[in-house]
Parts: structure tokens; C-alpha cells; sequence
């Protein structure tokens, strides 16, 4: 069933400012339209509740990767395609960029942004695994206000998040620590292409004195958000990556995981990918 198109506004501000006004003026009224890619399945659904968009595909002000000593910025409106033609994200932050090169295909890498896919919420998604294994932060703005906050912890449950009415998601920002650590990055679907993923793995990890110092794992598909994995994370921390801990970790992630039955996957499979994946990371680490 096709959306009736008359019944719906979208409208282009000149500037981010404009954009930011249109939202304080007229609360709830106005949500934001950027590469369209979630939103236009919808709306050929007949599936789109909201009538109101703003455009800001062209706000520069939300564009650009920028690169300083301690971090990666990118803008909210940074294209799957943007990531992948980085070379610092290739070098430094890798399962980002395997995470952009396995969503879509290239008409939806073209148009498709990193902060869409942050909004839109789906558990998933794709590229969340990646920046929350990456420990990333997020700025929100608003007319009045500009504010910096985890990404962990910014979806609340299935759909909600910490965003106001009045505020656009505006860069996300990746800290420069992950020279020498080993980064793991598993998308499994139904197909090596174009799939909704059935569990997206992502974890980061340094060893020091044969010990696991450091990891950040965080999975997709198996909660109603994206969840880190931190039971696991406290687990693994200080032990050796040996078939002991492969072990154990694997009966901890069941507890940091709410895998259901869905007409993707079912529970049970998810869980084992899980473990499965986690034991693959595990091993690779141990080299
Ligand atoms: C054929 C197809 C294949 C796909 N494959 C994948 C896949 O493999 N993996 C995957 O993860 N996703 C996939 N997607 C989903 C989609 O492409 C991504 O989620 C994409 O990143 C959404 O970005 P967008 O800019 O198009 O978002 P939009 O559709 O423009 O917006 C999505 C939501 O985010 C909100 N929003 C957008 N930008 C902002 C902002 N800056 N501030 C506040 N709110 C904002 C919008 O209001 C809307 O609610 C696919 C979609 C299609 C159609």
C-alpha cells in the first residue's frame, strides 16, 4: 500500500539554526528527514505516522569527519560511503568501516547516514555494535543548548532514547585509543549481502602480559537495544584468552542477552551465534 503524498510536508531551512528554531517553535510537530533510507520504506508502506519532516541532507553544519590528536568526529549526516573512503577510520577504527561496507548496497551506502542509523533505533542495526565497542559519544543540539553524552546508554528500550523535540543528533565522536588492540567484527544474516542481521558482533580488546586488559564487546539483534556486554567485559577482564575462559564467558554473555523468537531468528540460534562468536573472538585474540 502506497502512502497518500499530499498528506505529508517536508521542508528545507537554510541552516541548521533555521532547522533548530523550526523544532523549539513548534514541539513534536517536525522530525528530521536525512538520507531517507528508514523513512521511505515507511512512507511506500503507508507506514509513516509522522506528516512533518525536515529536510538536512544538504546542512553542512552536520557533514565532515574531522580528525585531532585524541579523537574522530564525524557528522550525524556521515554516508556509509563517507565511512569507507576514510583512512584514519580504516586504519584506527576498522569495524566501522566493516560495518558501512556490509549495510545495503551502494545506493543505500550513498544515502544512508550514520546518525539515521543511530535514531532510527533498530536493534539491528549495523553500525551501533561497532561505535559502542568503540566507546563513542554523541552531541545533541538544540536552539538553546549543545550537550555530549555516552552512546551507551542512550537508548533507553525498544525505540526510546534520550533525544529531546527540540534536538538534532549532531556528530559522534570516537576516542583515538585502539592502536595495538585487536578489533572483531561479525555481521551474520541470512546471506553474506544485503541481510538484516540475525546477531552483529563487535568487540574490541588489548592483551598485556598474555592477560586480556581491556575489551569492549557490544552485540546487535539479541535485546530490544544494543546492548555491551558487560558481565562478559568484567569476566574476560585479567584472565587469560584460554579454553577455560572461553568456557565461562560463554555462559556469562547468556546474561547480558535478551535474544527472542522473531521471524528472523529465534532465540536459541542467536544465543549459540553469540557464544559461537564470542569463542572466535576470544581465539583470535589469543593469536
Ligand atoms: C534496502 C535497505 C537496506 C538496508 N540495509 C541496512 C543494513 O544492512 N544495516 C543497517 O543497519 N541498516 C540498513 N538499512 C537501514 C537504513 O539504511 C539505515 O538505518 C540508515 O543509516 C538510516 O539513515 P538515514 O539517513 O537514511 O535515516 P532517515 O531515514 O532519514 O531517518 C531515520 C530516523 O532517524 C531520524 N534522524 C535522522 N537523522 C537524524 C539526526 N541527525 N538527528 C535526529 N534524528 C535523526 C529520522 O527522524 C528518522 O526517525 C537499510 C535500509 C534499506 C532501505
Amino acid at each position: 500500500m502506497r502512502a497518500v503524498v499530499p498528506n505529508y510536508e517536508l521542508t528545507t531551512p537554510a541552516s541548521l539554526a533555521d532547522a533548530l528554531a523550526l523544532l523549539k517553535n513548534e514541539p513534536g510537530v517536525w522530525k528530521p528527514f536525512a538520507g531517507g533510507t528508514d523513512l521511505m520504506v515507511l512512507l511506500e508502506a503507508g507506514k509513516l505516522p509522522h506528516r512533518n519532516y525536515i529536510n538536512i541532507w544538504h546542512l553542512d553544519e552536520l557533514r565532515g569527519i574531522e580528525v585531532n590528536d585524541t579523537h574522530v568526529t564525524l557528522g550525524a549526516l556521515t554516508t556509509y560511503t563517507d565511512v569507507q573512503s576514510d583512512p584514519v577510520l580504516h586504519n584506527e577504527f576498522p569495524m566501522l568501516c566493516e560495518a558501512a561496507s556490509e549495510t545495503g548496497g551502494l545506493a543505500i551506502q550513498n544515502r544512508g547516514t550514520l546518525g539515521g542509523n543511530i535514531v532510527n533505533a533498530s536493534p539491528a542495526a549495523d553500525s551501533p555494535p561497532a561505535l559502542l565497542a568503540y566507546d563513542a559519544e554523541i552531541e545533541l543540539v538544540s536552539s538553546d543548548n549543545s550537550r555530549w553524552l555516552p552512546y551507551q546508554g542512550f537508548h533507553t528500550g525498544y525505540k526510546q532514547m534520550q533525544i529531546g523535540p527540540d534536538e538534532l543528533l549532531a556528530r559522534i565522536r570516537l576516542p583515538r585509543n585502539t592502536r595495538g588492540a585487536t578489533h572483531y567484527y561479525r555481521k551474520v544474516g541470512t546471506r553474506r549481502a544485503q541481510a538484516i542481521s540475525k546477531v552483529c558482533f563487535a568487540a574490541v580488546a588489548r592483551v598485556d602480559d598474555a592477560q586480556i586488559s581491556e575489551t569492549r564487546i557490544a552485540v546487535g539483534s539479541v535485546a530490544p537495544i544494543v546492548v555491551r556486554c558487560l558481565e562478559t567485559e568484567k569476566l574476560l577482564h585479567g584472565r587469560k584468552p584460554d579454553s577455560e575462559t572461553i568456557q565461562l564467558a560463554s555462559e556469562t554473555i547468556s546474561r547480558d542477552i535478551a535474544p527472542i523468537d522473531d521471524i528472523r531468528s529465534t532465540a536459541n540460534y542467536r544465543l549459540q551465534v553469540t557464544r559461537n562468536l564470542l569463542a572466535d573472538f576470544i581465539r583470535v585474540i589469543r593469536g
